[in-house]
């Protein structure tokens, strides 16, 4: 840390990203992308028509991205918002929604940036354990006196709360925004995307980067009550008003024109995700009830870390989060039948050592 630093920042710990290695070619099943492309439709998009124009700035307001999105989601364009990646989006929320004044509530397991945007903007949280079998307190998140951010499904866990569920907390928290990011929801879980219209402290956050096949892209998007959404514009234009580039707006639209595609492969990842649970459950493994592209795991006799860490000295990476109730489970994202099969077998070669 250089004398320099703003000491606003002295205590900060940023997110640590999963692994992208460069040192050799992994099976790699660490951070919950999809094994497939991106659409032909999507790749045609970037390479014909905007890749020539990078020299003008992009449409601050994504118009026609926001409109071929209200036609698909059937929600006005006034009740959608761009991120670049949801990552961006959750820093808007963070930021518009919560504050000294304001804590942000969320479980001690979920995803990592919650805790790493509340340090970032120094805001009060009240972080709530998970039951003992992983599953969320819902009685601790209703009249909760502050912002909710639910990850539904919840990552690393993979299991998700019904709509009737989410309908109770977003009850009991009307003078309270209430974040679901559901950035694995289609993969089995329920949307909440159409109670939007009936809960106005309602934000719904859905990202490009997993059924979508576009995680290195970065697209993110988010649909909201309008007055929740300008909150949130307001954010974006005093930090980066042309968040979304050319390619990436290309992209969003052309995904859109091919959703079939992206139905298809989540399809493919919920059969994939069945078999490989089985095989799993076959060697033993305990694992939760998933509703995500991944699984998350643990073996009852053989150690989490040195799992991960002779897969990955055999070329398969998997998560492993060197965290409290969780250090023994291994996070595995559900790849195509091949990359499973390569770590099932090597898996069994492991344990028979
Ligand atoms: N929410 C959850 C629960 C996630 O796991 C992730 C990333 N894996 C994100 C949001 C952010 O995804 P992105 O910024 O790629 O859209």
């Amino acid at each position: 840390m250089s004398r320099f630093l703003n000491s606003f920042h002295k205590n900060l710990l940023p997110y640590t990203p999963g692994e992208q290695p460069v040192d050799m070619q992994y099976i790699k099943l660490n951070t919950n992308e999809s094994p497939f492309p991106p659409s032909e439709k999507v790749i045609k998009a970037i390479n014909e028509t905007e890749i020539s124009k990078l020299n003008l700035y992009s449409d601050p307001e994504c118009t026609a991205l926001v409109k071929r999105f209200a036609g698909l989601y059937n929600v006005k364009p006034e009740n959608i918002l761009f991120g670049n990646g949801s990552d961006e989006i959750l820093q808007y929320c963070f930021y518009s929604f919560c504050g000294e004044d304001k804590k942000a509530i969320f479980a001690d397991i979920t995803y990592g940036f919650y805790s790493v945007f509340a340090d970032l903007f120094h805001i009060p949280t009240d972080i709530i354990p998970l039951n003992d079998d992983f599953t969320l307190p819902l009685d601790r998140f209703k009249n909760a006196g502050g912002t909710v951010f639910i990850a539904n499904p919840n990552a690393p866990t993979g299991l998700a709360l019904t709509k009737n569920e989410i309908i109770e907390v977003l009850e009991s928290n009307k003078d309270d925004v209430v974040v679901i990011d559901e950035a694995y929801v289609d993969f089995g879980a329920e949307s909440v995307v159409d109670l939007i219209g009936t809960y106005k402290n309602l934000i719904v956050v859905q990202t490009f980067s997993k059924a979508r096949s576009y995680a290195g892209g970065r697209l993110g998007m988010c649909f909201a009550d309008k007055e929740l959404i300008n909150d949130m514009k307001m954010i974006k234009y005093s930090l980066n008003p042309y968040n979304i580039d050319r390619l990436s707006m290309a992209a969003g639209i052309a995904a859109a024109d091919d959703d079939a595609y992206y139905k298809n492969n989540a399809k493919t990842i919920i059969e994939n995700r069945a078999w490989l649970v089985d095989e799993l459950h076959a060697l033993g493994f305990e694992i939760l009830d998933s509703k995500a592209n991944f699984i998350f795991a643990q073996h009852p006799t053989y150690d989490g870390k040195r799992m991960y860490l002779q897969l990955k000295d055999r070329g398969v990476l998997v998560r492993h989060f060197d965290k409290e109730r969780i250090s023994n489970f291994n996070r595995i994202t559900i790849g195509t039948k091949d990359q499973l099969t390569v770590l099932v077998d090597t898996i069994k070669a492991i344990i028979k050592e």
